[in-house]
């Protein structure tokens, strides 16, 4: 996956996880059942994003 690539799907499942969690009561801390696996994508998605920058930085 290109980095490209990976940004646009951490943009995406962000903007799921926002609209979700607009139109529910669930928090990041406490996701509902909906929110549930919308939330861990974001995390993993956001997780890998950072490692990306992390090892552009030592480049
Ligand atoms: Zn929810």
């Amino acid at each position: 996956m290109t980095a490209q690539q990976l940004y646009k799907r951490y943009m995406a499942a962000f903007n799921e996880w926002i609209t979700h969690s607009t139109g529910c009561t669930c928090t990041a801390e406490a996701p509902c059942e909906t929110g549930v696996p919308l939330f861990e994508r974001l995390s993993r998605l956001q997780a890998a994003w950072t490692h990306h920058l992390t090892q552009q930085q030592r480049r």
